[in-house]
Parts: structure tokens; C-alpha cells; sequence
């Protein structure tokens, strides 16, 4: 859409009497045969315009201050960093910032009269253009704001200047925005504070639209709607039961417990309904919380330590090979290994040997084409 718009534009300039004369002597054949090689030619259609108007169609905000058609100002994006507790109960933050309204003495206008006089030093126009020649046939024109008037085109005598913006026509204004963090809101949300940003004459002002960041929190981990907590169990609590209390992100204090008789394995998920998070507009209906647990083994045990648990546990799979004949077996011996940390050394020392083999592959084409010339 901005770029039809702006494509447009340059071609109302080019309506411009003055700068047709120049568009006619250089541009029109320059311009069609831009368009009819299909941009395969090396002629860029915009060239036309980047000559005659210092900028691309394409190039974004330059010299588009003609006319009095109303633009829109930039929109402010701001991270808001947000706790998961903030996210689970709901909180409000108040930001405070300084932004340019427009001047209230003056209503915008930089001057006690209302009036402004044409730039001297652009006739109005906000641009100037500066000639360069480049041969003798050649002239290039480029286009620039304006700098004694910023491009506005219009300037204000030092008399009728308004004392309380000094003419800029905005003053800054501090001012605090509240930001309702709505529970169950989700990480990369958007809240909009709409026309909040900088006020500019002739300017529809922009919105302030702050981005939800969710913090890492050090226990729970969130999915959606969904909880995660990591548990650790000894090895005991894991086969004879086990109680612990969880506060929540509300400070509630949950008991969470086994059930009589129940085993609980390494890398098992249990979850309790309800205890995620809230969801967003609708807080009294909440995601699920899972506990994943994770069993800390006994590093060691003794004979008898052995001998008392085996009285109560399983037979060993070993008895069962009782009857083989371990005389015709091998002997070997396990060790420790950290198999993540192999599999990567292996598959980097796989990556490396591939990466030389095509070297070699490179190599051997270049001696062909050697040997045909
Ligand atoms: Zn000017
Ligand atoms: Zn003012």
C-alpha cells in the first residue's frame, strides 16, 4: 500500500511543469526502456526518479511532504518485560515517558498570529535542489529538505515567534501510562495505546504499543496455558511414597502426595487440573499444571544394603542365566560414558571428514579441466 502511494507521488511531480522539461529531455526513453527490458538490462526504472527527485519511490519517507494531505506518525513498539506471577495474578504497571505534543499556546501553529510566511529559502516548496553537472550534455538535479526550514517551507519572524514553544510548535510533555497485564496474557501480546506517540502538526498522531515479554521464572515454565515444574525424588520416595508442598505463583501453598502403593518412575509426568494458567479473558478457566520428576539414585550401596533390599524386590535377571555355562562366556567389562557429549564428538568428526572429501571433489574437477585445455 505505501509503496503505490509513494509511487503515485512521484508521479504527480512529474505533472510539475519545471520538472517535466527535465523529464522530457532526459527521462522519458530512459524511463520506457527501463520499464520494457523487464529489469534484466541494467536500465532501473527508478533511476529516472532518483535523479530528478533524490530519492527511490521505494526509499521510504523522503520528500513526500508535498501537498497537504495529513500523514500518519510512527508508531512506538516498546518491550514490556512482565514476571510469570504478574501474567498468572494480572498487575498494572505505570510507565512514564516523555513524548512532543503539539503546543497548546500556539495550537501547532509556532507563531502568536497564526501566520507564517513562505521560506525564503526554498519559495515554500519544504526542498531545494542542488544541480550538479556531469558532462557536457548531462546535469543531475538532487533533492534535499529544506534546512532553514526543516521542509516545512514555511518560516515564522522572530516577532510573531510564540514564546512558549519558541516556534518549534511542540513542546515535550511528561507524561504516565497505566498498562493493564491482564491474566493469562501471552508472551509477544500487544497492548496499544492509540495516538499516544509524538504529535506533529498536520500529522495523525502514532500509537505507543507496548510488546509483552514474559521473564524466565526459576521454577515453573509455561507452554500456553499449561504449567511445567521440575520435582526431584530420592529413590525412596520414588517406590514408598512422597508428600512436598509447591507454592504457587498466586503464594498459595499446594500438597501434592503419592497415592498409597504407588511407584513413581524416572521421567514420569503427573499433572493436577486447574493449576496452570489462567487464560486470557476467560481467568477462571486455567490450563493445567505437570510435574515432571526426576529420581536421584543412591550413588553406592553396600553388600548388606543389597542383601536387605533384595528381600523384598524382584529376583535379579542374573539368576535366571544361572544355568548357562559362564565358562564359554567372554568377560568385559562397562564403563562410564557421557553419551551426549560422544555422539556430538562423533558426529563433528563425521562433519569434518565430509567437508575434506568435498575439498578433494574440487580438486579433481579442476585437474580435468586442466587436462582438456
Ligand atoms: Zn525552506
Ligand atoms: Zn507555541
Amino acid at each position: 500500500m505505501l509503496q503505490f502511494k509513494e509511487i503515485a507521488q512521484a508521479y504527480e511531480v512529474l505533472s510539475d511543469p519545471e520538472k517535466r522539461e527535465i523529464y522530457d529531455q532526459y527521462g522519458e526513453d530512459a524511463l520506457k526502456e527501463g520499464m520494457g527490458s523487464g529489469g534484466g538490462g541494467g536500465h532501473n526504472p527508478f533511476d529516472i526518479f532518483e535523479s530528478l527527485f533524490g530519492g527511490s519511490p521505494f526509499g521510504g519517507a523522503g520528500g513526500s511532504s508535498r501537498g497537504r494531505r495529513q500523514r500518519r506518525g510512527e508508531d512506538v513498539i516498546q518491550p514490556l518485560k512482565v514476571s510469570l506471577e504478574d501474567l498468572y495474578n494480572g498487575a498494572s504497571k505505570k510507565l512514564s515517558l516523555s513524548r512532543n505534543v503539539l503546543c497548546s499556546k500556539c495550537k501547532g501553529k509556532g507563531s502568536k498570529s497564526g501566520a507564517s510566511m513562505k521560506c525564503r529559502g526554498c519559495q515554500g516548496s519544504g526542498m531545494k535542489v542542488s544541480v550538479r553537472h556531469l558532462g557536457p550534455s548531462m546535469i543531475q538535479q538532487m533533492q534535499h529538505p529544506c534546512n532553514e526550514c526543516k521542509g516545512t517551507g514555511e518560516t515564522i519572524s522572530d516577532r510573531d515567534r510564540c514564546p512558549q514553544c519558541k516556534g518549534e510548535k511542540v513542546v515535550q510533555e511528561k507524561k504516565v501510562l497505566e498498562v493493564h497485564v491482564e491474566k493469562g496474557m501471552q508472551n509477544g501480546q500487544r497492548v496499544t495505546f492509540p495516538g499516544e506517540a509524538d504529535e506533529a502538526p498536520d500529522t495523525v498522531t502514532g500509537d505507543i504499543v507496548f510488546v509483552v515479554q514474559q521473564k524466565e521464572h526459576p521454577k515453573f515454565k509455561r507452554k500456553g496455558d499449561d504449567l511445567f515444574v521440575e520435582h526431584a525424588l530420592t529413590l525412596t520416595e520414588a517406590l514408598c511414597g512422597f508428600q512436598f508442598i509447591l507454592t504457587h505463583l498466586d503464594s498459595r501453598q499446594l500438597l501434592i502426595k503419592s497415592q498409597p502403593g504407588e511407584v513413581v518412575k524416572p521421567d514420569q509426568f503427573k499433572a493436577i487440573n486447574d493449576e496452570g494458567m489462567p487464560m486470557y479473558q476467560r481467568p477462571f478457566m486455567k490450563g493445567k499444571l505437570y510435574i515432571h520428576f526426576t529420581v536421584d539414585f543412591p550413588e553406592f550401596l553396600h553388600p548388606e544394603q543389597c542383601k536387605a533390599i533384595e528381600t523384598v524386590l524382584p529376583a535379579r535377571a542374573a539368576t535366571q542365566i544361572r544355568d548357562m555355562e559362564l565358562d564359554e562366556c567372554e568377560e568385559t567389562t562397562l564403563h562410564d560414558v557421557n553419551i551426549e557429549e560422544e555422539m556430538r564428538r562423533k558426529q563433528q568428526a563425521a562433519q569434518e571428514a565430509y567437508e575434506e572429501d568435498d575439498d578433494d571433489m574440487h580438486g579433481g574437477a579442476q585437474r580435468v579441466q586442466c587436462a582438456q585445455q
